[in-house]
């Protein structure tokens, strides 16, 4: 059984414009309701709208995200964002290591450890996503793949507190693939060991979020896997009745 108490975070990626708060709002306003729900709740919208998102959502269960940050506190890293900046527009915590960034910028291991070193050193909490690709699945890697990216991507310094991990195997996000139950639970199991042994005692007690095209219909079975503590939720994130369906998964 589970008694981590699990957290919701929808990463809306490059999408949403400040009208698209609304949604925003509209979720906060459905939390307030009387139903109490037995989940954290975040929302990680692009960094140009957390500043308005924070004022807005001020006060309700729906806290704030950003997507990634960069490892320096401030310099000449033009475009890029520091882990106090996003704390400075309200964001508790921040995404590093995601699969898009890890791909399509070439971050590495490394870098994704320095990231979540600076949120931590910023005082947000690292979302720190792993996941093995289409072919390390097939090919019988994935495990190996996991052991290797917690060694390299979870810093020293890593808390239950200061660090989520998110499982988010690259061929099940966006694609309207999942892994069966019994991979999630495999995946989840290792992520918790090798955590133990990275994180010492504060392993078991870390959050393990899977990711990858979570949505209303699939949340009760995904969240219901031991050592599942939440979920990371792209596109079914981005309107608010979609992702109320999967926090409900926590009613
Ligand atoms: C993600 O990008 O983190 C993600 C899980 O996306 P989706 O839910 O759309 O698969």
């Amino acid at each position: 059984m589970n008694t981590i108490r699990p957290l919701v975070a929808g990463n809306w990626k490059m999408n949403g414009l400040s009208v698209g708060l609304e949604q925003a709002k509209l979720l906060a306003n459905d939390l307030a309701g009387s139903q109490q729900y037995k989940c954290d709740v975040m929302l990680c919208p692009p960094a140009t709208l957390l500043a308005q998102a924070h004022w807005q959502l001020k006060g309700t269960k729906v806290a704030l995200g950003g997507q990634d940050c960069h490892s320096a506190v401030s310099g000449a890293h033009t475009g890029d964002i520091s882990a106090d900046m996003l704390k400075d527009a309200g964001a508790i915590a921040v995404i590093v290591g995601h699969s898009e960034r890890r791909t399509n910028h070439k971050e590495t291991d490394a870098q994704v450890s320095a990231k979540a070193t600076a949120a931590h050193n910023a005082g947000l909490v690292a979302i720190i996503c792993i996941g093995e690709t289409l072919d390390e699945r097939k090919g019988g890697k994935t495990l190996g793949v996991l052991t290797e990216q917690i060694k390299g991507s979870v810093p020293a310094g890593s808390t239950a507190s200061n660090s989520v991990i998110a499982y988010e195997p690259i061929w099940a996000i966006g694609t309207g693939l999942t892994p069966t139950t019994a991979e999630v639970a495999e995946a989840h199991a290792h992520i918790r060991a090798e955590l133990s042994k990275v994180m010492g005692s504060e392993g078991p007690a870390t959050r393990i979020l899977y990711g990858g095209s979570v949505k209303g219909s699939n949340a009760v079975e995904l969240m219901g896997v031991a050592n599942v503590n939440g979920a990371l939720v792209g596109g079914a994130s981005l309107k608010a009745e979609d992702f109320m369906g999967i926090i409900k998964a926590y009613a």
